[in-house]
Parts: C-alpha cells; structure tokens; sequence
C-alpha cells in the first residue's frame, strides 16, 4: 500500500510531460496533446491503484503512451481503406471509388471559386443543374433532368412532388427496403403520399394497376427491385404497358431504378438490366437513380423524364433541402462524361473495371501477389489461391456472382478473427473477409497501387505478437 502511495506521488504533472521532446516536438494541436497526457497519466494511475508496479522508467512509459495516443488523434476519422473484399459497391465502405478525372475535377473546383450558379455568358445568375442536364439528357434521350443529394433524396423529392396527398399505385412484389431502413412505404408516408399496394408478392398484372385507378390516383409507381429477386412463378408489369396505361388515364408514371445503368452490360456477360434510356423511350414521365452504385460516380440521385415533370420537382421546395452540392456535382459531371463513349467508361470508370476484370486476370493478379507475400511469411501463415465469386453489393446485381479469384490465408498463431482485426486497425486498414476460417484477400476491388501495401500491412500484422 505504502508502495503505491509513493508511486502515485511520482506521476509527473501535465506540464512536465508536454515539455518531453517527443511530445513537444510532435504534431498535433496543443488541446490533443494535453488530452493524450492526461489520458495516459490516468492510465498509469489506473495502474498502479490496481495495485501492479508501473514500469522501471515511469515517466519514459507515459510520455511513449501519450505519443501513441496523440498520433491516434490526430489520425482524420474519415480515412482511406482498403478493400479487399471483392463487393464492388460496399456502402459501409463508400461505395464506388471516383475516375482520376473526376478525381481532378473535384480538387479544380474545391480549391478556387467556381461558376456553380453563375452564366458566365450572361453574367445573370445560372442554375447548377445546367452542369449536368444537357448531358444527362443526351445520355438518356430524356426532355430534362435534376439531381439531388443521393437516390432516397430524388425519390423523395419526385413522389412528393408528383403525387402529395394523393394515392400511388405500386405492386406488392417492389414494396422494397434498402438497407438503412430506407423502405418504399415510409418513404411515401414521408412524402404524404397514400400507398395502394396491388397484386401478389410474385406475380402483378396490369389489370391489377387499372382495377386500383380512382379518382385520387396521382402515380403509378414502379421500383426496381435491386436488392433481391423473386423467382420462380413471377409477373411484373413491363414499362411500357404501365405507361399506356397512365396515358389512358392520364396519370404519370415514375420508376426508382435504384442502380441504374447508363447502357447494357449484357455485352459483358452481366444480367440483362433494364437501362436508363430504356425507361425514358418506353416513356416513363421520371426516373431516378443513384450516381454511386453501378454508375460509379459520387454520391447523388438522378432524376431524369418529361420536362413538365422535371420542372415540377425542380422548383419543390423539397429540391432546395436535398441539393447537390459542387464537389459532387464536379465528380457527377465528368463521370458522367465519361459515357460519352461507351469503351471510355469501361476503361476510366473503376467500378466498371473490376466488373469486368476476367477470371485469368485475377488469377494472375492473386498468383503475383502469393509469390510476393509467400516468402515473407513463411513462419507465419500458409497462403494459397482460390476460386471466389464477388459480388456486386449496394443493393445491385443482388444474384449476380461475378466469377474470380482470391487469395487464402490461413495464419499459424492467430485467428482469422485476430488477424482481420489487426488489418482493419493498421496504420493503412485493410478490411477482409473470413471464410472457412480462412481470411480472404480478394483483388478484384484492390487498386492495383495498393497491392504493395496490402502484403506490407499483412506481413507486418502477421508478426506481432499475439496480444
Ligand atoms: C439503393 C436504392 C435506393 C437508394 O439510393 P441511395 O443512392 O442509396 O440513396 C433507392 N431505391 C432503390 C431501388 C435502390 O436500389
């Protein structure tokens, strides 16, 4: 007891600590150096009530604690990762990373003074959707579009827009919950638009749609539904038909197609998915989708159709919450200029790349990469290659396995738990995945300049101790 009451009275003072070289000297405002030493004082203290001794040099062991604690600080929270999991479009981790080009986009309009709502031919104010409409439109075939915040944001702004107080008609088979309780019904609810679900979980026809038209009807609402299937015994209505319909009953017709897709990757030996421009030529008055899922864009809501509807959702109020703002709007315009030509946007377009890259070039990938890791982790964990489907993720493709490769790592003196918790807290995190108590390192989503730091942070995390 004596004991620990003399080493409590050796705990140095805050301000003795921060005058140590190796924290006076660090980086790191003064607020989180005094907040580190104090954090690691109380740890000693903790320590030494506990009744353990602390170390031989006290003082060296607090001051090399508050250091740790200090970098771990100063770290931004919101950092880059590493994603070694092989789904594409991760929404814990981002989604879609951004083109070079739209990349430099960002960093020319975010450093100087832009036109976001300036005509620089007119000097009169401009809109910011000016930006983007013209070629979001030559793209589509569509009469106007807006873009907003991200797709729950355009669906929002177009049901209210379109159909507030008054009923829309959907089939129960696409009363679909996005991750992050974004369901259809809420959002309608939200919107103040009246739900009348029609036909079955599987199978919905159009009579059904004209049986429900009354004189409140203000929609008929179709939604992709992205991020599961129904199969077997099913029936949707196509677009095309529901549009006659509305056009027979005058009423417009809108379609959420969650991810759209600005052309047919069937090509690519993808599923066949309904495109944009398809939806505008069968006629559909709205369509909105996500600047972030397939696109491969930033984070954004699309909203493309009639002009008369356009120009209803533009001047909602609602469209004024949920504006997008320049720095996507900058990514979102070069992105989307990509698709210019088709060929283009398979080359610069990351998310389109990993799509496509082929088996054989993922075994080649993950064949270098085990030569290159194998030799510096002999002692420390087996590795070996396997045949691993990716998926598409972000509530796209749900069925869809792209066919690939990846590399298995089975540690010698750590679980597959320990070791992925290691990768995810290193200096540059890594996420992978478990399976079949193996850790998983999928290439498919790892950019190429990242591969050299992926085997660094797993040799080095590998050797640690175990602790
Ligand atoms: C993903 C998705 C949304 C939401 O889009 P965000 O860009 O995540 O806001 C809406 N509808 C459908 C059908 C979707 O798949």
């Amino acid at each position: 007891m004596n004991k620990s009451i003399d080493d409590l009275k050796k705990l140095p003072s805050i301000d003795s600590l921060l005058l140590k070289p190796q924290l006076a000297a660090a980086s790191g405002p003064h607020c989180l150096k005094v907040e580190a030493a104090q954090e690691a004082v109380d740890a000693c203290r903790k320590q030494i009530l506990q009744g353990d001794s602390p170390q031989d040099d006290m003082v060296a062991s607090i001051v090399a604690d508050a250091s740790q604690r200090l970098a771990a600080k100063a770290h931004p929270s919101l950092r880059e990762v590493i994603n070694a999991t092989g789904t594409l479009l991760h929404t814990n981790l981002g989604r879609a990373p951004l083109s070079e080009a739209a990349l430099q986009s960002i960093n020319t309009v975010a450093r100087s003074y832009s036109n976001l709502e300036l005509n620089l031919k007119t000097g009169k104010r401009g809109h910011r959707y000016s930006h983007i409409d013209t070629l979001l439109c030559r793209l589509t075939g569509a009469e106007a579009a807006a873009v907003v915040n991200n797709n729950a944001g355009a669906v929002l702004l177009a049901l209210t827009a379109l159909a507030q107080g008054d009923e829309a008609i959907v089939s129960r088979g696409e009363l679909v919950e996005i991750g992050g309780a974004f369901r259809i019904p809420d959002v309608m609810e939200a919107g103040g638009v009246l739900l009348r679900e029609v036909g079955t979980t599987n199978k919905t026809h159009l009579g059904d749609y004209e049986t429900a038209i009354n004189d409140n009807t203000g929609l008929l609402l179709k939604i992709h539904t992205s991020n599961y299937r129904i199969v077997g015994f099913t029936d949707s209505v196509p677009a095309a038909d529901m549009v006659a319909l509305g056009k027979q009953h005058k009423i417009p017709v809108m379609e959420d197609l969650g991810s759209g897709m600005l052309f047919d990757l069937s090509p690519y030996g993808l599923p066949k998915e309904p495109t944009v421009k398809e939806g505008v030529a069968a006629g559909i008055d709205v369509l909105t989708f996500s600047g972030d899922k397939l696109l491969g864009g930033p984070q954004a809501g699309l909203i493309v159709g009639k002009k008369w509807a356009i120009d209803k959702i533009r001047n909602h109020p609602l469209a004024r919450a949920l504006r997008i703002d320049k720095l996507t709007l900058a990514a979102l315009e070069t992105t989307l200029s990509h698709y210019l030509d088709e060929q283009q946007a398979l080359d610069e377009i990351p998310v389109l790349r990993m799509l496509n890259m082929s088996v054989e070039c993922l075994e080649q990938r993950s064949q270098t990469f085990k030569e290159q890791l194998q030799q510096q982790v002999t002692q420390t964990c087996t590795v070996e290659i396997i045949r691993e489907d990716s998926c598409v993720g972000g509530g796209a493709l749900p069925i869809t396995n792209l066919p690939g490769a990846a590399v298995a790592l089975t540690p010698l003196h750590l679980t597959p738990d320990q070791l992925t918790n290691r990768l995810r807290s290193a200096e540059q995190a890594v996420v992978a995945r478990i399976q079949d108590d193996r850790v998983i390192i999928n290439l498919r989503t790892v950019l190429a300049n990242q591969e050299a730091t992926v085997i660094e942070t797993l040799v080095s995390s590998l050797q640690q101790k175990s602790n």
